[in-house]
């Protein structure tokens, strides 16, 4: 019965990789949707599924480009993307776009996800756009986008774009999970300032002011105030962060803006940096979800729920010492 079982999975699993490898068209396409569903179920067997999967697919992954997008509401990241997207799949490529969207993990509310956005994009079949997971924790949602990442590039997507809103930690998500980290700023100062402030400008490895058409020259004076605060950053800054100016409305500046990625991330390849990152990534990743699982496991285990207010209260009135305590409940979890 269990043999039978396990095999029945297996031929699911092999025919969703095949169909998710194979050709671009419908049945690849369904594959994906497939896929991606098992991948965000909460189901213990999906999951099992899914880890499976991916672990297949792992041989046919890591050949796009793995591009972060970032900026505050209304700077423009749809509007950028979309157009940037149209001029990509012109040129051949085929390009996946996924969202992280901080709000939904904490209200399950959207800054990112009204419906309506990257509409020509969308209705392109050779492009594919996921919209942020709509619930969990912000690691749980960045796990969900990065294994959608990976899906989409077995699938032969060969630039994925991964997009966040500039709030909260999930930048830092996106930075750590892509090659290249773009921000997007508007053309007034005070964004650039805040920036820094957040500590975002030192992810990015390019800087994009939008909007340019709306006033040139404050654009062009931005330009040069980000680039003289990134070399006052200086060693904490990527070295050479570059800053370019473009208007995503009106398409100027994104032949310009392409050109610098495929430069940046040819020198990457070449100094052998992007399979360093990708491989430090990858390991801080591991990290990452074993201290959440942990962390996960120790919340949730019998003995610790037990013993968990008394000792908090017992810390609480100063009768017990808060790293005692720390240790006694971790003792519980042996
Ligand atoms: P997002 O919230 O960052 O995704 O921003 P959107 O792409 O939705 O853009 C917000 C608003 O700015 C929309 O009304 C866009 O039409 C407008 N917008 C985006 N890019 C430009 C641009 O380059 N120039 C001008 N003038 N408006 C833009």
């Amino acid at each position: 019965m269990v043999d039978r079982h396990v095999s029945v999975v297996d031929d699911a699993g092999e025919a969703l990789k095949k169909a998710l490898i194979g050709p671009p068209g419908p049945a690849q396409r369904r594959a994906l949707a497939k896929t991606i569903t098992l991948l965000e179920s909460k189901r213990a067997d999906h999951r099992a599924r899914a880890d499976e999967l991916l672990n297949a697919l792992l041989p046919h992954t890591g050949k796009s480009a793995r591009i972060g997008i970032s900026g505050v509401p209304g700077v423009g990241k749809s509007t950028f993307i979309e157009a940037l997207g149209l001029l990509l799949l012109e040129r051949g490529h085929r390009v996946a776009v996924l969202a992280i969207d901080p709000s939904s993990t904490v209200s399950g509310g959207s800054i990112l996800g009204d419906k309506t956005r990257m509409e020509r994009l969308s209705s392109d079949e050779r492009a594919f756009i996921r919209p942020s997971p709509s619930s969990g924790t912000l690691g749980g949602v960045t796990e969900k986008t990065r294994e959608a990442m990976l899906v989409c590039e077995a699938a032969g997507f060969d630039v994925v774009i991964v997009e966040t809103v500039g709030v909260g930690q999930s930048e830092t998500a996106v930075a750590a999970m892509t090659d290249m980290f773009v921000l997007l700023q508007l053309p007034n100062a005070g964004d650039d300032l805040q920036a820094i402030k957040k500590g975002v400008m030192e992810l990015a490895d390019l800087v994009v002011i939008n909007k340019a058409d709306l006033d040139e020259a404050a654009a062009t004076r931005a330009r040069a105030q980000i680039t003289s605060a990134l070399r006052l950053l200086g060693a904490h800054a990527h070295a050479g962060t570059q800053v370019l100016q473009l208007s995503a409305v009106k398409g100027t500046g994104l032949v310009e803006f392409w050109q610098t990625v495929t430069q940046f991330l040819d020198r990457q390849r070449e100094r052998g940096t992007m399979a360093e990152r990708r491989r430090s990534q990858d390991r801080a990743w591991m990290w990452e979800r074993v201290e959440s699982g942990l962390h996960e496991r120790f919340k949730n285990h019998p003995a610790v729920r037990d013993a968990l207010p008394t000792i908090t209260e017992e810390v609480r009135a100063g009768r017990l010492a808060a790293g005692v305590a720390a240790r006694r409940l971790l003792d519980l979890m042996k």
